[in-house]
Parts: C-alpha cells; structure tokens; sequence
C-alpha cells in the first residue's frame, strides 16, 4: 500500500484520540492491519528489485510523501495544527521506514520486524492487477482524506 494511503489509515483509525502518542500507536499498528487488504502494487515492488532498488524506491517515495504533506497541509488548513494528526500520519509510515532503512543499509536492523511485515503483504494471496489496485487505493485514500478533512 502507498504511504499516503497508510497515512491516511493511521489518521482516520487515531481520530478518536487526541493523545500524540496514542495516535501514534494506533497510527503505527494500522499500518500492519491495512497491508492485510490486497492492494495490487505487488507488481511495483518487483519493479524496484530489477534495478537500483534504493533508487527505485526513492522514485516512489518522494511523490507518495509529497502527498502526505499536502493533505496534512490542507487538514491544518481546515482544523489548525493538531499534533495527534502529525503523529498518526507519521507513526502509520513507521513500518515502511523500517522496512526501507533495512533495504538501504542492504541488512536486518530490526530483528524479525523485515519478516513480520512482509508476512501481512498479500496475505490472502489475492492478487488484484496493478490499475485496479491503484484506483482503488486511490478511491480508499481520497474518500478517508475527504473525511477526515
Ligand atoms: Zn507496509
């Protein structure tokens, strides 16, 4: 799942808290649950592994952040600087910079955490072709975002 959709997750899970670090928390464990849903991007990350990965990745990230800090800007815009909501959005990324940070120092930092996660990536074994996974990550994350600002 793309991290503004994780964002996305994590802030909407965490908006019955105005706790930072519960939000954080509940930020954080959405991130697993979300990555239960097939969601059709697993043919981007065999795409990543047939080049410089770290640069491949990179080329993903940087757009998917740029998104993040977009909808935060328009929810501060709307609701004012809200920490909880900083701290869901940033604790729902956790996984994936845990999991990237092992990816760019090419060895396990984080005991089993690389295998953990990985293990809730297409569980089901549902596999959903690329498009209809991006439109419906993208539906999901646009319709949370509109809730949630
Ligand atoms: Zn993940």
């Amino acid at each position: 799942m793309y991290l503004i959709g994780h964002a996305a997750v994590g802030v909407l899970l965490a908006s019955g808290t105005t706790h930072p670090a519960a939000a954080f928390g509940l930020g954080w464990l959405s991130h697993y649950v979300a990555d239960f849903i097939p969601h059709g991007d697993e043919a981007v990350g065999e795409w990543t592994k047939q080049g410089n990965q770290v640069a491949r990745l990179a080329i993903l990230v940087v757009p998917d952040l740029a998104l993040i800090a977009v909808a935060l800007a328009a929810d501060f815009g709307v609701h004012g600087f809200v920490p909880s909501v900083m701290a869901a959005a940033i604790g729902a990324l956790v996984p994936d910079v845990l999991w990237g940070l092992e990816i760019f120092f090419k060895r396990r930092l984080f005991g089993p955490h690389h295998e953990f996660h990985d293990r809730n990536h297409n569980f089901f074994r549902w596999k959903i072709p690329f498009g209809y996974g991006l439109c419906l990550q993208a539906a999901l994350t646009i319709g949370m975002w509109r809730w949630i600002i």
